[in-house]
């Protein structure tokens, strides 16, 4: 198991190869030569680009207590690509939301990208959302002020990209509608803005891709199309990706399915 760990004398960070039985380790900082003791299991394992440790989260409204998730626990590996299904109201985007850094657990640990979530400051947290994680959503997003490309140069522009026109075309051909780069979002169809914001999302070159039903507004063809590109666009770029939708049908190209139902995870296959 890899961990990734902090000197305390020097504060280095660095990376060791540790047993996966190992209870301590004694590692030495390659910067200053303190040795030290480590704890594999509170440390953090770099293995998986996310790792949810018996998560769960309630909402409270007044005295009433609302499950959105309980003890869940789901590791995903870099590059890989999930779609978590589930009826309405099951905690697909209580998942999303927490992985994403939106929303705040109840109980347990996330790890996303060696980042522990619980322990980040709420700046360290705008900016894990802001430089870290692409979201997709169901209703698209977009500035409608701004034409497709300029919606996606905003990414571009975010990681300080010099030539922004010319990536954000490179991208928009990634999705495959680089001939509507200078149209605006109301000139667009439904599947068409859907794109553009996966294109958007994309070019943040993001640790972690959050879809939270991106088909939800659209109709059965254009679904299918919208989910085809996600999933072909994400693989190519190697981007972790988690798909949420209740639609079954947008999901013949999944390599893995999570199910949830009442905040449980009840099934997580390879197909
Ligand atoms: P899904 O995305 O699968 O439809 P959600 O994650 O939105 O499900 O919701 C899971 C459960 O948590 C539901 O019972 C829902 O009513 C509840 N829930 C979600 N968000 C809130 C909230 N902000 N306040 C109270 N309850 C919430
Ligand atoms: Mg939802």
């Amino acid at each position: 198991m890899r961990v990734k760990t902090k000197c305390p004398n020097c504060t280095d960070v660095f990376i060791v190869e540790v047993p996966d039985d190992a209870e301590e380790y004694t590692v030495s900082c390659p910067r200053c030569e303190k040795i030290f003791n480590i704890r594999p299991p509170s440390d953090i394992a770099t293995s998986f680009m996310i790792e949810m440790k018996n998560v769960t989260k309630i909402y409270r409204s007044g005295e009433t207590k609302v499950y959105g998730l309980r003890d869940v626990n789901l590791s995903v590996k870099k590059g890989e690509f999930i779609v978590v299904v589930g009826p309405s109201g099951c905690g697909k985007s209580t998942l999303l939301n927490l992985i994403g850094g939106i929303d705040v657990l109840t109980e347990g640990r996330i790890i996303v990208d060696g980042e522990d979530l619980s322990k980040l400051k709420d700046k360290e947290l705008t900016s894990f959302r802001r430089y870290k994680v692409g979201f997709v959503f169901q209703f698209f997003n977009l500035i409608s002020t701004l034409t497709a490309v300029e919606n996606v140069e905003l990414s571009l522009k975010l990681r300080n990209v010099k030539r922004t026109r010319e990536e954000a075309i490179r991208y928009l051909e990634i999705v495959g509608i680089s001939k509507l780069g200078d149209r605006f979002p109301s000139e667009l169809s439904g599947g068409e803005q859907q794109r553009v914001a996966i294109a958007r999302a994309l070019a943040k070159k993001p640790s972690i891709l959050l879809a939270d039903e991106p088909t939800g507004n659209l109709d059965t063809k254009s679904s299918e199309k919208v989910a085809y590109t996600l999933y072909n666009s994400a693989k190519n770029m190697g981007t972790t990706t988690i798909l949420v939708t209740h639609d079954l049908g947008i999901t013949k190209f999944a390599e893995r399915i999570v199910t949830l139902r009442d905040g449980r995870i009840v099934d997580d296959r390879k197909i």
